[in-house]
This record gives structure tokens, sequence and C-alpha cells, in this order.
């Protein structure tokens, strides 16, 4: 049997809608469900009026009521009858179903949002639509499983006759749990002692309630107004049947939204529009539910979120960190990334350059020893006159005594005169051994505290046979105080020697008057300055700058490695070197360094 009569007119003039709504305007389920199914019809059939009445149940209820309401939508509607009524809410499809036939008997019936629990057997099936089901059951053992410490499951419900209605229909359906849980009711009392028995809650418990539209006192609300209520007042967690309960404070439970109701029961429309019969529509036997939970109570009632069903619908999940702040946080971590490229590039770079520079200063040290050999090489002459002189010495003074001796002559005093002379002669020759092996043997750069005036005398020492075989005047004057640096003894050594060979070298160019020489130590508080002045050639002007450049030298036999090694130590040692041309004649070459503060050994005091 078609259950849809032919709407001939619905072309032409469009389609006119009237939606019965069971309760009052403003219950949230309401205005939910009519906003999705408004959205709905109207995209599917942009040219259809939606007409939309509220019977105002259970306030108002009673035979008077449900006659006044059936003359009402007949009056109202007589100019313009609907094509389709839509009954919301199982009270609106009892009075559809008693009376159409009075009012638009052809006008095909569609339900929404009506409960399973609401379908009365002996109606005929003239209504199509999807039924709502409370998922008490299903809840339960969700929640259950969300609170294994809970041993008690309290249910709550008011007296109007549609709350009695919904607690009928729990007590069926939770039936098993009653030994399980010590399932409770509380139904039908008054506000004031639910929500003192809520508050009297623990851990061990929680509540499923549809809300109420009467309390035990008679006092009427939306339930919505009711599980606020609850939600403030419970010391346990509160679990319900519809989603526009979720915000006030409940956990959620298993439902279809009323969006979806609304949603659902607009396609059903568009459908009869279309002439679809009932077994064309093909409809499940109830809404689908699913568990909606408020992600806010998670945390307060220590839920764990990996125990929700993978399905889980959450509402008012605060995004974390990463959803808020991705951006952000995606342009942080590239950043991030860039900068861990470029510090490894740096890293490598610096590590290649100190292989270099050890590299470097290890020719450097090679470099600085050869030239070393080199000073050795110039100073031959003076070095084996200062050897052969001591050895010279003791050979006539061995031969003195040999002669004193024979002759039979036993001069004791002249005797060890003659021994103690070649004891002298014999020391100085092994000084002059013993600071040549200490300035040519390879050791490692060192870093120790040193006298300038003690390194200088060593240097006078080595150089003195060198100028008096070239008949120079050397002169050097010493600080009046310790002129501590820190570094190394033979570094400094092969500067200052390198300097006086320089000058040895530029004076013996000149007439004997002006081979003169001198090296002196200048302290100040934080330098040391020493002077290497000669009154030999000068430099042309056009080579002071270039003096210290590596192969550059202007003698036959010259390297020109010298003084750019003697500059690299310098600076080697934190100091600077320069050199000027002196009036009327000469060079000097100045070196500063950085003075050690130097600390005087403490005086012990007596006692
Ligand atoms: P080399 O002694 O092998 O030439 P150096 O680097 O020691 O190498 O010296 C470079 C050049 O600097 C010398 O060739 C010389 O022209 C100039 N020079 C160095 N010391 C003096 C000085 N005291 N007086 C004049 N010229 C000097």
């Amino acid at each position: 049997m078609a259950l849809f009569m032919p709407l001939a007119a619905f072309a032409e003039t469009g389609h006119h809608v009237l939606v019965l709504f069971s309760n009052a305007r403003l219950l949230p389920a309401n205005i939910a469900t009519e906003q999705s199914f408004r959205e709905t019809l109207l995209s599917a059939a942009p040219n259809t009026e939606i007409s939309t009445e509220f019977l105002d149940f259970p306030r108002f209820s009673g035979p008077d009521h449900v006659a006044n309401l059936k003359a009402y939508v007949k009056r109202k509607y007589a100019e313009r009858p609907p094509d389709v009524l839509v009954a919301a809410g199982g009270d609106a499809l009892r009075f559809l179903h008693e009376n159409q036939g009075e009012m638009f008997p052809a006008a095909p019936l569609v339900h929404i949002g009506v409960l399973t629990s609401q379908l009365d057997p002996r109606w005929d099936n003239r209504a199509v639509g999807v039924p709502i089901k409370i998922d008490a059951e299903n809840t339960i053992e969700d929640a259950l499983r969300l609170h294994p410490k809970v041993e008690q499951v309290l249910v709550i419900t008011g007296s109007s006759p549609i709350d009695r209605s919904f607690e009928q229909q729990l007590r069926k359906d939770l039936e098993r749990f009653v030994e399980k849980t010590k399932l409770q009711f509380l139904a039908g009392l008054p506000t004031k002692a639910v929500l003192q028995r809520l508050s009297e809650l623990d851990e061990r418990a929680l509540v499923f309630t549809p809300g109420y539209f009467r309390d035990g006192e008679g006092r009427d609300s939306f339930p919505k107004e009711t599980i606020d209520l609850m939600a403030r007042a419970a010391n346990a967690p509160i679990y319900v049947p519809f989603d526009t309960f979720l915000g006030t404070g409940v956990v959620g439970g298993r439902m279809a939204s009323f969006h979806d109701v609304g949603n659902h029961g607009a396609k059903i429309v568009a459908r009869v529009f279309a002439r679809a019969n009932a077994q064309e529509l093909d409809l499940p036997p109830f809404m689908p539910t699913q568990l909606h939970v408020d992600w806010r109570q998670l945390a307060r009632w220590d839920i764990d979120p990996s125990a929700l069903p993978a399905d889980t619908i959450e509402h008012f999940r605060q995004p974390g960190y990463w959803e808020e702040h991705y951006r952000e946080v995606l342009i942080a971590f590239t950043i991030v990334a860039f900068q861990a490229a470029l510090i490894s590039l740096l890293l490598l770079e610096r590590h290649r350059r100190h292989r270099t520079e050890a590299a470097l200063q290890k020719n450097r040290f090679e470099l600085a020893h050869a030239s070393r050999l080199a000073i050795a090489g110039e100073l031959t002459g003076s070095i084996t006159h200062e050897i052969s002189q001591p050895l010279g010495a003791i050979l006539s003074n061995a031969a003195a005594g040999e002669l004193m001796l024979q002759s039979g002559a036993h001069d004791t005093n002249a005797l060890r005169d003659i021994l103690q002379d070649i004891q002298r002669d014999d020391i100085r020759a092994s000084q002059v051994m013993r600071r040549l092996r200490a300035l040519l043997q390879k050791h490692e750069v060192d870093h120790a505290v040193i006298d300038l005036n003690e390194v200088l005398s060593e240097v006078a020492d080595i150089l003195r046979a060198e100028a008096l075989r070239r008949n120079v005047a050397l002169t050097v004057s010493l600080a009046q105080a310790p002129a501590d640096i820190k570094g190394d003894r033979v570094q400094i050594q092969q500067v200052l020697i390198n300097l006086v060979l320089n000058a040895l070298d530029s004076v013996m160019e000149v007439a004997p008057v002006r081979r003169q020489i001198h090296v002196g130590l200048v302290l100040s508080d934080r330098t040391i300055t020493v002077k290497v002045q000669d009154r030999g050639v000068g430099i042309p002007p056009e080579n002071v700058t270039r003096v210290f450049d590596s192969f550059f030298t202007t003698k036959a036999e010259g390297i020109g490695l010298g003084l750019s090694i003697v500059r690299t130590i310098i600076e080697a040692h934190g100091g600077k070197i320069g050199v000027q041309n002196l009036q009327p004649h000469g060079a000097v070459f100045h070196i500063d360094l950085p003075r050690l503060e130097h600390k005087a050994p403490k005086e012990r005091t007596a006692g």
C-alpha cells in the first residue's frame, strides 16, 4: 500500500510543512531539532514553507487542552493546509494519531524525536520516522567501565506523565543492574531532596538521569534546568541520554544528537515530497547512538581518555598546545632545525680550522726551530771562539802545572790557583754549550712565568762574543724591578737574538764609530717594553712596513723569515712589535708585552 498520497500541487506552489512540537517552544531539544530540520529541509527543497506549533505538554494537558489545540490548529491552517505533517515528540504524535482525521486527513505524517517507548503498538502505521532511544543500558555499561570504583548507580526521574513514562521504561531497561550495582531510583522526589542526596555521594556512585519536567512538589521546569541544578550539587559523575544537557557539568552518555534528529527528519520529509513510500525509505528501527562526552569532565572525574571508545564524540575539547599553536610550533621547529644545521656546519668548520691551525702551529714551531739552527750557524764564529778560549786557557794552565811539578817546586798555593783556573774555564766552556743546547733543542711551547731581565742577560751572554768579534759595542740595561711575563723562555730568547743579529748586520755597514747596539727594558704598569736600537743604516721609509713580511730581505744571503717569525712569536704572547728609524741614524725595534703582576714571596715572620 502506498503510504503517501500524491502531492500534485507541490511543484508549482512549494510545499507547506506543519511541525507540531510536543513541548514548549524554548525546550532546548526543540530549538536544536528545529534549527537543523529547517536548514536541511530548506537546502533540499528551497521553496518549502515551514510552520511550527508547540503543544506545550506536559505543562498543559487533559481533554480540554487537546480539544482547544485541535480547534486552533484546524482553523489557523484552514486556508493554507499543510502538505506534510510532522510530529516532533511522542505527545505530538499521539495528538495527531488521535486527531488528524478531523484536521488534515490527507496529509502524510512524519515523526521525529519520538522515543521508542512512546510508540504505541496499537497505532496504525500511518506515520513514518526514526524514533530515538534512551540508551541507558549501554550508557551505564560504558560509565561502569570508565569508573571502576563505582558500586552504586542512582537513576533520577520526575513526576509528570512523561517523567513517569521515562521511569517505567528505565526500570524495565535497567533491571539487570539492580543487583549488580545496587541500582536505585529517586523518582518523583522534591528537587531539594534530590540535590541533598546528590551532594552526599562520593566516588563509589554514579548517576543516570533524563532530567524531569515536574518534581515531587509539582514544580514544572525544563529537564535541562533540573540537570543544571543536579550537576552543580552532585559529588559523583552524571550520565544523561540527551546531548542538549552537555555543558551543564554532566559527563555525557550514549545518545543520538538532536541535531541529527532534525537533520534526519528533514531528509525523510524531502523524500516524502518526492513521493517515496515506506519501503523505499528503508528506515532503521531507531537513531543510532554514540558516546558523547564533555572533555572537561574527564579530568574532573579522573577518567582515562584512552578508555573511551574510538567513536566517542568529544565536546568542549580544549585544543592541546600543539593543536592551538601548531603554526608557531612548526615555524619554531623549522628555525631550530635550520639553526641546528647551521651550528653543525659551523662546528665542522671550526673543527677543520682547528686542524688547520694545529698544522700551522706545528709548521711555525718547526720554522722557529729551523731559524734557531740558522742563528747557530750565524754564530759559529763566536761560538768557536767562546769555547776555544777557555779550552786554550785550560791547556796552558795544565802545561804550567805540569812544568811546576817537573821542576820539583811544590808551591801548593800556586798549584791550587792553577787548578781553580782550570775549573773556572771548564765551567765557562760548558755554560756556553748549555746555553746553546737550550736554545737549539726542540721543545714544546711553554707558558711559564719568566723574568725578561733574566732572559735578556742570557741573550747578552750568548751574543757578547759575537759582538766583540765584530767589534760592536753591545750594551744592555735591565729593569729595576722584576719584568715578569707569561711565555716561552727560548722563544723570547730567539726574538731578542734575531733583533740583535739584524742590528749587528746593520751596524757592520757603517763606520766603526757608529757600531753601537743598545737593548733596554722599560716597565710600565701593565706593559714591558723591550727596545733594540742601533746606529746602523736604518730602514728606507718604503720598507718600514714590509720588514715583517715573510721572505722580505735586503741581504744577499738573507732568507727574510727572521722578523716574520719574531712577530708571530710576539703576537702569540699577546704582544706587539714595531720599528722606527732613529735620527740621525739607525733603527729601533720595540716590543710591548703584557706585564704580569709580580708576586713577591711572603716574608716569613719570626717564630
Ligand atoms: P733577513 O735577516 O734574512 O733579511 P729578517 O726578516 O730578519 O730577514 O729581516 C728582513 C729585512 O729587514 C732585512 O733584510 C733588512 O733589510 C731589514 N732589517 C731588519 N733589521 C734591521 C735593522 N736593525 N736595520 C735595518 N734594516 C733592518
